[in-house]
């Protein structure tokens, strides 16, 4: 079964006759992946609309004739569109101002700039046999700073060769990236 282009070009102009017009995004497997850089592009409009497919999905003229974009949230299928529009709405929404508080400010998240982010831990600082890193609790933030950004650095280069050959490394993280970790 396939969703009609009608119903839908109908809710359309039914909600392109309120201001302003939104910007109509189609979930669909084949469209082109939603990623963090897409989140940031489209938290800066004022309006969304996004088509939930079904079935076998939509006619094709919602795509090449209603849809501004049409976005997969990965390269597998799902039953609907239901839940890659709620990952795409939450991940939106969090880049509003005064979603978020100072601590999950989304300038230091995964992806921000090609990088993954650094590992967290909190207290205690022992449980059971596993210890956090001492330099974590040692109050000195110029160290701090370095070792998160050396496993930023890292843990990219290892997990993600696809970000990795993205990123483009300033003078400093070319130097933290011939350290040891005792050497930072
Ligand atoms: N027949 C389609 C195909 O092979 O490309 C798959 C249709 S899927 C079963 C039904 C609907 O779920 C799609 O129209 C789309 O709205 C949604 N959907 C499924 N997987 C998705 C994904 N990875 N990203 C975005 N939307 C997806």
């Amino acid at each position: 079964m396939i969703l009609k282009v009608e119903p839908i070009a109908r809710a359309l102009d039914d909600l392109k006759s309120e201001e302003p017009e939104p910007f109509v995004i189609l979930t669909d497997p084949q469209g082109e992946t939603f990623t963090q850089a897409k989140a940031r592009e489209l938290a800066l409009k004022e309006r969304i609309v996004i088509i939930c497919g079904h079935y076998e999905g939509v006619d094709e003229r919602v795509k090449t004739h209603l849809a501004d974009q049409c976005l997969s949230i990965g390269d597998y299928v799902l039953t609907g569109g239901e839940l890659p529009a709620l990952v795409i709405a939450d991940a939106l929404i969090r880049l509003q101002s005064g979603v978020l508080g100072e601590e999950g400010a989304p300038g230091k998240d995964s992806f921000a700039e090609e990088l993954l982010e650094y590992p967290h831990y909190t207290q205690p600082r022992m449980f059971r046999e596993w210890e956090a890193p001492e330099i974590l609790f040692s109050g000195h933030h110029a160290r701090i700073q370095r070792w998160r950004r050396w496993h930023q650095l890292q843990k990219t280069r290892r997990l993600r060769p696809d970000l990795w050959r993205r990123f483009i490394p300033t003078a400093e993280d070319l130097k933290l990236l011939d350290m040891q970790e005792d050497e930072i």
